[in-house]
């Protein structure tokens, strides 16, 4: 049985915040100050401290400014509003991202929505889905960003070929498919009403799974030689005697790995690509903001 290459996104990552590293040195020693994130938590979400200080660690390795504003979980929608648009005005600050969830006293779309587009270095703005969308210079979601860098890294050219993208959120799966089709290739997004879902999925030179249910592609959906991109992260109920289940994706992993031609894996495929993204646009945030071309290639 012949098994599929498997798609080192942590490898990858890495290389990318080296690189990412090394610009922002030179953009300190051109501008006379460092890209600077400031990243906002509101309240006490534990997986989102851990993201937050994920962030605050790559930005230091990165030798970029990290600005954290951790806020209890009781801060008013206007008093947030009024630290985002402290930050927008803040020139130091080039980046800037709200973590999510909000707490539900607080409109998510309402804070989004303050954060200067050319700051939304998360790029969830509808201002930055419109650029998007239109092809207009702008900042991407990170996730979907990283995804398609992995793919151009493993095809080269996307060209005419068949995709299929498992999700439809504004996160992931619409910008996704969006990406895939500047790239060129022939897109079919797919969600939870579509019909025959592994039949679709079967046509797919590229799958990207964005759906957040446990192993859920099966191997016998996989085109033989196929690229599956699996941004899923589900944690499985843990195992007797274990304090924590295992974490895996959208897509049965060894099933899928024994028919496709590359796969990512879980962990250690996109979820590393999302923090070293957010770095890259971060970095390119910062050239915009100083009228300094970005650095090519990234
Ligand atoms: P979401 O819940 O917003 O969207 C899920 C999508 O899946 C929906 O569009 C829905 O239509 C579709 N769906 C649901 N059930 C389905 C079914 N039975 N068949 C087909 N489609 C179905 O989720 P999201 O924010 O897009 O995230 C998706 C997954 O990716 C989650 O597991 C999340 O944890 C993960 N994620 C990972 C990263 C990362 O850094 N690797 C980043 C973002 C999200």
């Amino acid at each position: 049985m012949t098994q599929a290459t498997r798609i080192d996104g942590k490898a990858f990552a890495a290389r990318l915040r080296e690189t990412v590293g090394e610009h922002a040195l030179a953009f300190a020693q051109k501008t006379g100050r460092k890209p600077g994130l400031a990243v906002v938590l509101v309240g006490e979400d534990p997986a989102s401290q851990v993201y937050v200080g994920s962030k605050h660690k790559a930005c230091i390795a990165a030798n970029m400014e990290s600005f954290e504003h951790r806020l209890p979980a009781d801060t008013s929608e206007a008093d947030l509003l009024a630290l985002v648009e402290q930050l927008n005005a803040d020139p130091a600050v080039d980046g800037v991202l709200v973590q999510l969830p909000l707490p539900p006293q607080i409109d998510e779309q309402k804070v989004i929505a303050t954060i200067d587009p050319d700051k939304d270095v998360d790029g969830f703005h509808v201002i930055s889905a419109g650029r998007l969308s239109v092809g207009q210079e702008g900042f991407v979601p990170c996730t979907p960003l990283g995804c398609i860098m992995l793919l151009k890294d493993l095809h080269g050219d996307l060209s005419g070929m068949d995709a299929v993208v498992i999700g439809r959120s504004n996160i992931v799966g619409k910008p996704m498919a969006q990406l895939l089709v500047d790239a060129n290739a022939t897109v079919t997004i797919a969600h939870s009403r579509t019909k025959n879902l592994a039949e679709v999925v079967r046509r797919a030179d590229i799958v990207v799974a964005a759906v957040g249910r446990a192993e859920m592609v099966r191997g016998d959906w996989i085109k033989p030689g196929a690229s599956v991109i699996d941004v899923g992260i589900n944690r499985l109920p843990p195992e007797p005697g274990k304090e924590k289940g295992r974490l895996v994706g959208d897509v049965a992993y060894d099933e899928a790995a024994a028919v496709a031609g590359a796969i990512t894996p879980v962990p250690g495929g996109v979820g590393p690509m999302t923090i070293a993204v957010l770095l890259r646009n971060t970095l390119v945030a910062a050239h915009r903001n100083a009228s300094l071309d970005p650095p090519e290639g990234l």
